[in-house]
């Protein structure tokens, strides 16, 4: 294995910047939304923004695991973006699979996510890097520590520092949760690079009751942020709803992330 170079850590941590909103500052971000754009988007995310996050996820176009599964509003899901920008004056992040994506959203996202699927989506990675904007860079499914910071080099090497690693759970022998949560990976993550991290506990979970859990111990260990499915009437939501959490659940994480840090209690330098 090729030892990735390490980014000296100590003296300079990254900080992101997407639209108004800075991750890697002192107080973990809280990004959140419905798994998937919807028609109602515009006014569910007017009620999240009143639920103090700093910034909007909003999925248009969606890697199903099955292709009969909804695909995303595609394009039709624009016009709601830029209305809901407009309404609540948050940064908006929303996923690409291609770079035809990436094309499409460019004047209603802040922020692109890369999803679990496409973390060695190569040449993905590549044009993300020429195109310039902030990436959040989802953890694949299998991928270990070292793969998914070699992805972020991908994006860096053509010249966009502007990358936040998400640790969205990995798939373990476990089946009661829909992946496993690896809180090790944001302390082992931070360690090794100068790029902040943030933490998916939705996709980890997979069940609504469990995501505040999970959330609280990303928030102890020092994560950057948190990404959240969220939504008025979870069950209601057309992808995800069994992990999707509803607002009053989102302020409380909120309120939470006021209290926490992004260092990790009782961290040292021992270099
Ligand atoms: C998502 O954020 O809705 C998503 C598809 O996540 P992941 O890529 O982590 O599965
Ligand atoms: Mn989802």
């Amino acid at each position: 294995m090729v030892e990735l170079e390490r980014r000296d850590v100590v003296e300079r941590r990254r900080a992101v910047r997407i639209g108004s909103l800075t991750i890697g500052d002192r107080r973990p971000a809280v990004v959140a939304g419905p798994c998937s754009v919807e028609p109602g988007y515009v006014d569910q995310a007017v009620d999240i923004a009143e639920a103090g996050v700093d910034a909007l996820r909003a999925g248009v176009f969606k890697p199903r695991t099955h292709p009969d599964s909804f695909q995303g509003m595609g394009l039709d899901a624009l016009p709601l973006l830029a209305e809901a920008r407009r309404r609540t004056g948050l940064p908006l992040i929303s996923e690409v699979l291609c770079s035809d994506d990436a094309e499409a959203l460019a004047d209603h996202a802040d922020g692109y996510q890369v999803g679990a699927r496409n973390m060695q989506n190569y040449r993905l990675l590549e044009a993300l890097g020429d195109i310039g904007r902030p990436v959040i860079l989802k953890r694949g499914f299998s991928a270990t520590i070292d793969e998914w910071i070699a992805a972020s080099e991908y994006i860096r090497r053509r010249g966009n520092d502007d990358v936040v690693l998400c640790e969205r759970g990995i798939r373990t022998f476990e089946t009661r949760t829909r992946n496993t949560l690896d809180v090790s990976a944001v302390v082992v993550a931070r360690e090794l690079t100068d790029l902040p991290v943030i933490v998916d506990p939705s996709h980890a979970a997979g069940k609504r009751e469990w995501v505040p859990a999970l959330a609280r111990a990303a928030l102890a260990v020092g994560a950057d942020g948190l990404l959240v499915e969220a939504h008025p009437a979870p069950p209601m939501a057309w992808s995800d709803a069994a992990q999707t959490i509803d607002l009053q659940s989102l302020a409380d994480l909120v309120e939470a992330t006021r209290h926490a840090s992004c260092d990790c209690p009782g961290l040292r330098s021992y270099h």
